[in-house]
C-alpha cells in the first residue's frame, strides 16, 4: 500500500473527515485490522485565511509548496490537499516536487463523467466559484458547471468561513443551502458539487434532489484507489 500524504488544516474541520473517510474506506475494503499508510500535515487555517483575505496567494503558494516537500521527505507516495480553493496553487505548490499530486476537480469531473452526468451545480467558497482555475478544469472534462447567483455565492461564501471551517453545523445553514441548491437544480444543474471540503456537514444524497457529489468522499476514494493500484 502506498502513504497517502494528507495536506489539511483548511479546514481542520473537514481534515477530520478524510482521516474518518479514509480509514473506514480501507476497513471496508481490506477487512481485518487494515488501516490507511497516511501521513497528515494539518496546518493553522487561520493563518492560511489571513493570506486569502489580503490576496497574498504568492505567500500561502510558498506555504503549501514547502508542505508538500516536507511530505515527500517525510515519505509520502503521493498527495492530496485536502481543500478546494487551494488547489489555485497547485502549479506553485507542486513545483520542485518529484511525488503527484491527486487533484480534487479532476477526480470529481470524472466521478460525474461516470456517472453520465454533464451539469453540475457548484456550491464552493467565492474563490472555487468566480476564478477559473477550478471551473476550467471541470470544462475541460467536458462538463458545463452552473454557478449560483451573487447572492447564493455570497451566502454559501459565508456559511463556510463563519461556520462550517469552525464547525459549526447549523439548521438555519442547512435550510439555506438546500434553496441555493434548489435554485442550481432550476437553473438547469443535472448534479451538485459540494465543491468545499466542509459542505457534506450540511447536504449530502438524502436532502438534496440531484445526485451529490461531495468532493471530501470523491478525493478520499480515489486517494484509496491510488494507494492500492
Ligand atoms: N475547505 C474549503 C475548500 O474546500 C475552504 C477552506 C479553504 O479556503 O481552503 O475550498
Amino acid at each position: 500500500m502506498k502513504t497517502i500524504g494528507i495536506l489539511g488544516g483548511m479546514s481542520a474541520a473537514s481534515t477530520q473527515t478524510y482521516y474518518r473517510e479514509l480509514c473506514d474506506l480501507t476497513r471496508e475494503r481490506l477487512g481485518g485490522l487494515h488501516s490507511p499508510e497516511l501521513l497528515i500535515r494539518s496546518l493553522d487555517f487561520a493563518r492560511i485565511e489571513a493570506l486569502q483575505m489580503k490576496g497574498d496567494w504568492e505567500a500561502a503558494g510558498a506555504i503549501l509548496n514547502a508542505e508538500a516537500k516536507a511530505l515527500q521527505q517525510g515519505g509520502a507516495d503521493f498527495i492530496i490537499l485536502a481543500t478546494n480553493t487551494m488547489h489555485k496553487l497547485s502549479d506553485q505548490m507542486m513545483q520542485g516536487v518529484d511525488i503527484p499530486l491527486l487533484h480534487i476537480a479532476d477526480a470529481t469531473a470524472n466521478a460525474i463523467t461516470e456517472a453520465g452526468l454533464a451539469s453540475p451545480g457548484l456550491m464552493a467558497t467565492a474563490f472555487t466559484m468566480e476564478q477559473r482555475f477550478y471551473t476550467d478544469r471541470l470544462v475541460a472534462a467536458g462538463l458545463t458547471p452552473v454557478i449560483p447567483d451573487d447572492r447564493d455565492r455570497a451566502e454559501t461564501h459565508r456559511i463556510i468561513y463563519e461556520e462550517l471551517c469552525k464547525d459549526v453545523a447549523t439548521q438555519d445553514s442547512e435550510d439555506t443551502y438546500r434553496q441555493i441548491a434548489g435554485r442550481l437544480i432550476d437553473a438547469g444543474a443535472d448534479c451538485l458539487i459540494l465543491g468545499c471540503t466542509e459542505v457534506g456537514m450540511l447536504l449530502n444524497a438524502s436532502n438534496v434532489d440531484v445526485p451529490v457529489f461531495d468532493t471530501t468522499l470523491i478525493h478520499c476514494k480515489a486517494a484509496l484507489e491510488t494507494a492500492l493500484a
